[in-house]
C-alpha cells in the first residue's frame, strides 16, 4: 500500500515513521527545501505531556481581554474580517465552560500520555541525541498566582498528573539560577514542578527521525507543493504537485500544519481551525554563564525558556487569528522582559535570532486525527501549541487508522466526528 504524507514537519515525519513500521510504502512531500522548516522549526521544545491543556478554559476570555491593555502580554486577539474567524471564536468561547474544559483536557491528556510512551519507545530503540532535558517548572510570581493555580492543581490531581507545588526556596534548590532573579527583585511566590515532563530540540529530533525513516525506505521529496486529488467517486486517490505531476496513492495523510484549513475547504471537509502565531527567540548564553538546568515557564507572561545546548529558546505571545509575518514589537518586548527578570546577565541578546510561526488550532484543544468522510483521506492536524509533544503518539494513531489496526488510544474526542452537527451548539 502506498501512502503519501503531505508535510515534513514533526507531525508528518512521526506519521511516516509509524506507517513505515506498519510495512507501508511511504512518500513524504513538503513544499519547503528540508525537514521541519515551519512551525516545528521554532517550537519552544516542551514535550510536556503534563502541561497539555486546552486554551479554551474557564477564565481565559477575561484574561485575554485584560491582556489587551498591557505593554507585555502572553496572548493577543487578532481576528481578521473573515466570518470563519468569528465562527471559530464563538465555538472557542463555548468550550471555555468548565464541563467542556474538563472533557477536552481529558482527551488531550490521554493523547499526550500515549505520546510520551511512544517517545520512550522510540528513545529506547534509536537513542536519539536531541538536547533533551528532564522535568519542567512553572514559576508563579505572586501569592495570587499560587491561589489561582489551585483549581488547575486540583484537576491535575484528579487526572493523576504528577506535579509538586514548591516554595521559592525549594524552586531555587531545584534550579539555582533563580537566586539571581530574586537578587534583581523578580518576585517568586512559588513554582509547580512537573518531574515527568521533558524538553528538547524539536527540529533536530524531526531530522534524526526522518533520517531513520529514509534508511528504512521512506522517500522524502522537497520543494513539492501538493494537493490531494479525487477520483470520480470522490475518494482521494493521490496528489497533484505544483508542476502538474500526479502521484497515485491508496491513502493521503494531511500533516500540513497551518495550511490544512484552506486545503480542507477546497475538499469540502468542514473542520474548525484557526491559525495561531507563536513567537520565539533563540539566544546564546554569555560565554561564562550557566543557564537553567531545565525548561521553565513564567506563568504571568506565558513565556517558556528551554535550554538547547549553550543557547536558550524563549517563546511566547500567541496571536490568535490573522497571520502577519515576523515577530512584532509586543512579542519581542514580552520575551525580552521575561528574560531580563529571570536570567539577568545570562543571555547575549545582541546575537538573538527571532522567529515566528503559525499552527492550526481547534476551538476545543485536541488535534484532529484519523479518517474523514472522503475515503482515502486521513488527517493529523490542528495540534496548536502542543504538536511537538503530541507528534509521536498522534503519528502512531493515524498510522494505525490507515493500516486498519486498532489504535493504541481510542479516537473518541480526537477525530473529526466530534464536530458533527449534533456535537455543536
Ligand atoms: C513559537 C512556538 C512555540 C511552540 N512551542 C511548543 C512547545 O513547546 N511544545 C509543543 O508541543 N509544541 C509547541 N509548538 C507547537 C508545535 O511547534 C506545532 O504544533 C508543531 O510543530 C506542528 O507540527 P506540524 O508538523 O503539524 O506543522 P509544521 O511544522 O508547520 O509542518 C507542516 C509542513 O507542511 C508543509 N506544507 C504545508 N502545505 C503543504 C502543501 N500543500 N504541500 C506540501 N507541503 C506542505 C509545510 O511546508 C510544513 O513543513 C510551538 C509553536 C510555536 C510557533
Amino acid at each position: 500500500m502506498h501512502v503519501i504524507v503531505i508535510g515534513a514537519g514533526i507531525v508528518g515525519v512521526c506519521t511516516a515513521y509509524w506507517l513505515n513500521r506498519h510495512g507501508m510504502q511511504v512518500t513524504v512531500l513538503d513544499r519547503r527545501s528540508g525537514i521541519a522548516q515551519e512551525a516545528s522549526f521554532g517550537s519552544a521544545g516542551l514535550a510536556a505531556a503534563d502541561h497539555a491543556a486546552p486554551w479554551a478554559c474557564p477564565g481565559m476570555p477575561r484574561h485575554l481581554a485584560s491582556y489587551m491593555f498591557k505593554a507585555e502580554q502572553p496572548a493577543m486577539l487578532r481576528p481578521a474580517m473573515d466570518p470563519r474567524h468569528w465562527g471559530w471564536l464563538r465555538a472557542w468561547l463555548r468550550q471555555c465552560q468548565a464541563e467542556r474544559y474538563a472533557g477536552n483536557l481529558g482527551a488531550m491528556q490521554r493523547l499526550a500520555r500515549y505520546s510520551r510512551t511512544c517517545f520512550a519507545e522510540l528513545q529506547e530503540r534509536h537513542g536519539f541525541e536531541y538536547e533533551r532535558r528532564n522535568g519542567t517548572v512553572q514559576l508563579l510570581r505572586s501569592q495570587r498566582d499560587v491561589e489561582r493555580s489551585k483549581p488547575a492543581r486540583q484537576l491535575m490531581q484528579e487526572h493523576g498528573i504528577p506535579h509538586q507545588l514548591l516554595t521559592p526556596e525549594q524552586a531555587i534548590a531545584l534550579d539555582p539560577h533563580l537566586r539571581d532573579a530574586s537578587r534583581v527583585g523578580t518576585p517568586l511566590a512559588g513554582a509547580i514542578y512537573y518531574p515527568g515532563d521533558d524538553s528538547g530540540n524539536c527540529p533536530l529530533y524531526a531530522r534524526l527521525l526522518a533520517a531513520e525513516c529514509e534508511r528504512n525506505g521512506v522517500v522524502f521529496r522537497f520543494n513539492a507543493m501538493a494537493r490531494p486529488t479525487q477520483d470520480i467517486r470522490g475518494a482521494v486517490a493521490g496528489v497533484q504537485l505544483h508542476d502538474g505531476q500526479a502521484l497515485a496513492a491508496q491513502a493521503v495523510v494531511m500533516a500540513n500544519g497551518s495550511d490544512a484549513t484552506a486545503m480542507l475547504v477546497k475538499l469540502g471537509v468542514r473542520a474548525p481551525l484557526l491559525s495561531i502565531t507563536g513567537h520565539a527567540a533563540t539566544v546564546p548564553l554569555r560565554d561564562d554563564a550557566i543557564g537553567p538546568r531545565r525548561a521553565f515557564i513564567d506563568q504571568a507572561y506565558g513565556v517558556s525558556f528551554t535550554p538547547l545546548g549553550h543557547r536558550l529558546r524563549i517563546a511566547s505571545t500567541t496571536d490568535l487569528g490573522g497571520r502577519r509575518p515576523g515577530t512584532h514589537d509586543k512579542a519581542r518586548r514580552t520575551l525580552a522582559r521575561a528574560a531580563r527578570d529571570w536570567l539577568p546577565g545570562v543571555l547575549d541578546f545582541s546575537r538573538a535570532t527571532w522567529w515566528s510561526g503559525a499552527c492550526a488550532t481547534t476551538p476545543d484543544g485536541p488535534p484532529i486525527l484519523g479518517r474523514t468522510r472522503l475515503p482515502g483521506l486521513y488527517l493529523n492536524i490542528g495540534h496548536g501549541a502542543h504538536g511537538w509533544g503530541m507528534a509521536p503518539g498522534a503519528g502512531r494513531i493515524v498510522a494505525d487508522a490507515v493500516a486498519g489496526r486498532e489504535p493504541g488510544e481510542p479516537l473518541d474526542g480526537l477525530d473529526i466526528a466530534r464536530y458533527a452537527r449534533k456535537n455543536r451548539g
